[in-house]
C-alpha cells in the first residue's frame, strides 16, 4: 500500500511569522493517517523544522542544485537542504522549467543529486494548455517522464507530481477523467521501466488549483496518491480540510 501524501509548496511566500501556520497544522493533525509535507522558502527550512519538531509535518525544499557543493553563487545543494532538516525536494516545478528554462535533463540531474543526498525527490511534470489542446498531453508526459526521472529512482525516494501548467495558480482544475488518464499512463510507464514492485510503490500526486472544495473528487481518482498544493497550503485553515479529504480517501 502506498501511504498518501499531502504536500504544500509555499513558493516565494512566507516569513517567520507564518511558521504559526505549521504549528496549527501540527496541532490539527496530531496523528495523521497520511504523510504531510510543507516546502517553505529555503530561509524557513531550519526554523520550520524546529517549529514542527515532534509533530507529523515534514519539511522539504523547493529546488536544489545538481552538484553537492561548488562555486555556484546563490544556489543550494540537496545536501544543504538535508542539513537544514529537509526530507524531500521538489524538482522540475513548471515555474522553474519556465522562468529558469530548466530542461528535463537539468531536472534529472537535480533528482539524482536529491537521491544521492538521501532525500525524496518530488519530480514535477505537466503539459501546457497549447499542448493539451493539440492532443499532445500523453506524448509530452512520456517525454518528460523518461528524461526527468533518473535511474536512481525507487519506491522510497521518488514521488511524481502531475501538474498541468494551465491548472497551476489559475483556479482551473483538470477533470477527474483527465487526471485519471494521465496518472494511469504514468503508472504504466513507470512499471515498464522500473518493474511492478518499485513503480507500484512510487506515489503519484496531482497538482493544480487543489482546494478544500475539489479535493475529495480528485482524491477519488485511480492512481492519485495525494496532492501537491500551492495557494491552498499557505494557511492551515485551507490545508487542513485537504488533509482530511485525503485521509478519508484511503
Ligand atoms: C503548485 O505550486 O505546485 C500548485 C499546484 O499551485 P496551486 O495549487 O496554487 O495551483
Amino acid at each position: 500500500m502506498r501511504r498518501k501524501l499531502a504536500a504544500g509548496n509555499w513558493k516565494m511566500h512566507g516569513l517567520r511569522a507564518d511558521l504559526a501556520q505549521l504549528s496549527a497544522l501540527n496541532t490539527a493533525h496530531p496523528d495523521p493517517a497520511i504523510d504531510i509535507l510543507i516546502c517553505p522558502p529555503a530561509t524557513l527550512i531550519a526554523p520550520a523544522c524546529a517549529a514542527c519538531d515532534g509533530g507529523a509535518v515534514q519539511i522539504g525544499g523547493q529546488d536544489c542544485h545538481a552538484r553537492a557543493s561548488g562555486a555556484f553563487t546563490g544556489d543550494l545543494s540537496a545536501l544543504m537542504l538535508k542539513d537544514a532538516g529537509a526530507s524531500a525536494v521538489i524538482v522540475g516545478h513548471s515555474e522553474r522549467r519556465d522562468a529558469h528554462e530548466e530542461s528535463s535533463e537539468d531536472v534529472r540531474a537535480k533528482a539524482k543529486a536529491t537521491h544521492a543526498a538521501g532525500l525524496v525527490a518530488i519530480i514535477c511534470l505537466g503539459e501546457s494548455l497549447a499542448q493539451r489542446e493539440a492532443a499532445n498531453t500523453l506524448d509530452i508526459i512520456a517525454g518528460q517522464l523518461s528524461a526527468s526521472v533518473p535511474n536512481s529512482a525507487d519506491a522510497t525516494n521518488t514521488v511524481i507530481a502531475y501538474e498541468p501548467c494551465w491548472a497551476i495558480g489559475s483556479g482551473l482544475t483538470a477533470s477527474p477523467e483527465q487526471i485519471g488518464e494521465v496518472h494511469d499512463f504514468i503508472r504504466a510507464r513507470l512499471t515498464a521501466r522500473f518493474g511492478a514492485a518499485q513503480a507500484g510503490g512510487m506515489r503519484l500526486l496531482y497538482g493544480g488549483s487543489v482546494k478544500p472544495g475539489n479535493a475529495a473528487e480528485i482524491f477519488a481518482v485511480s492512481n492519485v496518491d495525494g496532492a501537491l498544493v500551492g495557494g491552498a497550503s499557505l494557511r492551515a485553515d485551507d490545508f487542513t480540510p485537504i488533509i482530511s479529504a485525503l485521509e478519508a480517501a484511503r
